[in-house]
C-alpha cells in the first residue's frame, strides 16, 4: 500500500491510495464543555435527512453520554480492542518531535487501522450486531462510580480540575475524514471525497450493498438501508456548504446540525488544504485559530488514521487519562487553554453560533478590562473585546463582543415574548 502522510500522528502511514487531497475540507469544532445533550443537533438531522424508509435506526448526528454511551454500543471500545490486539502494548505516543503544523501532537508509534489490517486486507474494522443499533442513547447520563444508594457520591465531593464521578456527552457526526477507511474499504469504488470541500459521498447507483464501509468506518458512520439495500452517510448538507439553501443563495451556510446547536458549542466551517494534507497556515481563520495556535481543539481517536475533521475542546473535569485515549496526548495542553483563556481565544469562543454564514477570517478590536481574578494561582484578567467575524467574500457577517449585552424588558412588556 502506499504512504501517505498524516499530521495529526506526526508520521506517514499507509493507505489504500496513493497521497491527494481536496483544496477545501470541511471541518469543525465542539466544544464538549458546552454540550446539554438537548439532541436539537440529532432532530435538526434526523428530520432533515433520514425520516424514509429504512432509515428508521439511523442518526447520522448522535449525542452519546460517556463513558459508557455509544451508537452503535460500545463502537470505540471495540476497535480499541482489535488495534490492541494486532499491537499489545503498543500503542503509544512519543512528544519528541512535536513539529508546528506537521505534528502537533509529537509522533504516534502504534498502528492504525490499516496498519493493523490482517495479512490481504487494507483495514481492521467490524460489523456491529443489530442489537447494537438498537438504542441509540443508551445509558444516557450515566456516570462512572454510579451512587449505591440515592443521593451518596464519591466522599470527597467532586471538584475541578478531576471529578471522581464524571460522565460527558460526545457529540457525533460523520468526520469527513482525510483518509477514508469507508472509501479505503469499498470495493464497489462507491465512495467519494469531493475536491472542492473534502465532504465524503456514497454513491448510491454504484453501491451493492456489502457493507464494507459499516466494517471499515472505525467511528462506525455509514449506515445500511435494508429497504433499498445500499449503504447512506451525513453528507455534511452538501446544499447548504455549496450556497444552495433558498433562505442564504450563493452563500455558505453551516450544516443543520451546527445550526441548530442550542448550547451554542458548534462551528463550522471550510479550511484550505496544502499538497500534503496540513491545513494552509490562516491565521484568522477561526478554526485554523483553534487547532493549530490556540491548540485548545483536537481530533477524535487520532490513532484510527483517518485523520478526522471535527475537533474537540476536551471536557475538563474528565480524568486524564481517559481523555488522553479519546484525543490524544494534547489534552492537557487544550484543557489548560480552555480553563485559563488567552485574550484572544476567549473572544474567538464568542464567535459559536452566531450565525449561520461560515465564517472565514476574524477581527478583535481591543475594549476595557471588566474583570479580573487568579487562576491556578496566576492572575487573569477579562477584556471587553469586540470580535468580528467575515465571509468568504471578506462581507462582515456577525459582530459580539466578550460580555453579553443586557437587555431589560420594558414594564408593559414583563411577562410577553
Ligand atoms: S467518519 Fe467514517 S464514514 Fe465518515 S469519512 Fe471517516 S471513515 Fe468515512
Ligand atoms: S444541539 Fe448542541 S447542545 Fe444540544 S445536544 Fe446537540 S451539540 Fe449538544
Amino acid at each position: 500500500m502506499p504512504d501517505v502522510y498524516n499530521w495529526q500522528l506526526g508520521r506517514k502511514m499507509t493507505y489504500r491510495f496513493p497521497e491527494r487531497h481536496s483544496r477545501w475540507q470541511f471541518a469543525a469544532v465542539f466544544n464538549i464543555n458546552r454540550c446539554i445533550a438537548c439532541q436539537t443537533c440529532t432532530m435538526a438531522c434526523k428530520s432533515t435527512w433520514t425520516h424514509a424508509r429504512g432509515q428508521e435506526y439511523m442518526w447520522w448526528n448522535n449525542v452519546e453520554s460517556k463513558p459508557y454511551g455509544g451508537y452503535p454500543h460500545f463502537w470505540d471500545v471495540k476497535t480499541l480492542e482489535l488495534l490492541e490486539q494486532a499491537n499489545p502494548g503498543g500503542q503509544t505516543w512519543t512528544l519528541a518531535g512535536r513539529d508546528g503544523r506537521r505534528a502537533p501532537y509529537g509522533v504516534y508509534g502504534g498502528k492504525t487501522i490499516f496498519e493493523a489490517a490482517p495479512r490481504g486486507q487494507d483495514y481492521v474494522g467490524y460489523l456491529p450486531t443489530d442489537d447494537e443499533w438498537r438504542a441509540p442513547n443508551l445509558y444516557e447520563d450515566t456516570s462512572t462510580a454510579y451512587p449505591t444508594r440515592p443521593g451518596r457520591y464519591h466522599p470527597t465531593g467532586e471538584t475541578l480540575p478531576q471529578h471522581r464521578t464524571w460522565f460527558f456527552y460526545l457529540q457525533r457526526i460523520c468526520n469527513h475524514c482525510t483518509y477514508p477507511a469507508c472509501l479505503a474499504a469499498c470495493p464497489r469504488n462507491a465512495i467519494y471525497k469531493r475536491p472542492e470541500d473534502g465532504i465524503v459521498l456514497i454513491d448510491q447507483r454504484r453501491c451493492r450493498g456489502y457493507r464494507q464501509c459499516v466494517e471499515a468506518c472505525p467511528y462506525k458512520k455509514p449506515m445500511f438501508n435494508a429497504f433499498t439495500r445500499v449503504a447512506e452517510k451525513c453528507i455534511a448538507c452538501y446544499p447548504r456548504i455549496e450556497g444552495r439553501d433558498p433562505l442564504h443563495p450563493g452563500v455558505p451556510i453551516e450544516a443543520r446540525c451546527m445550526a441548530a446547536c442550542v448550547g451554542k458549542i458548534r462551528l463550522q466551517g471550510l479550511v484550505r488544504v496544502d499538497a500534503d494534507g496540513t491545513w494552509v497556515e490562516d491565521r484568522y481563520h477561526p478554526l485554523y485559530f483553534l487547532v493549530h495556535v490556540a491548540r485548545v481543539a483536537l481530533p477524535l481517536y487520532p490513532q484510527f488514521g483517518t485523520q478526522p475533521n471535527v475537533y474537540y475542546i476536551p471536557p475538563r473535569w474528565v480524568p486524564r487519562p481517559y481523555l488522553r485515549q479519546m484525543f490524544g496526548p494534547g489534552v492537557d495542553e487544550a484543557i489548560a487553554a480552555y480553563v485559563a483563556p488567552s485574550r484572544e481565544l476567549l473572544a474567538v469562543l464568542q464567535l459559536f453560533r452566531t450565525t449561520k454564514r461560515m465564517i472565514f477570517r476574524y477581527r478583535i478590536t481591543p475594549g476595557r478590562k471588566v474583570f479580573e481574578t487568579t487562576i491556578d494561582g496566576k492572575p487573569w484578567a477579562m477584556y471587553n473585546d469586540t470580535i468580528v467575524g467575515f465571509d468568504r467574500a471578506g462581507r462582515e457577517v456577525v459582530r459580539v463582543t466578550v460580555e453579553e449585552p443586557v437587555f431589560v424588558r420594558p414594564r408593559q412588556h414583563l411577562n410577553t415574548i
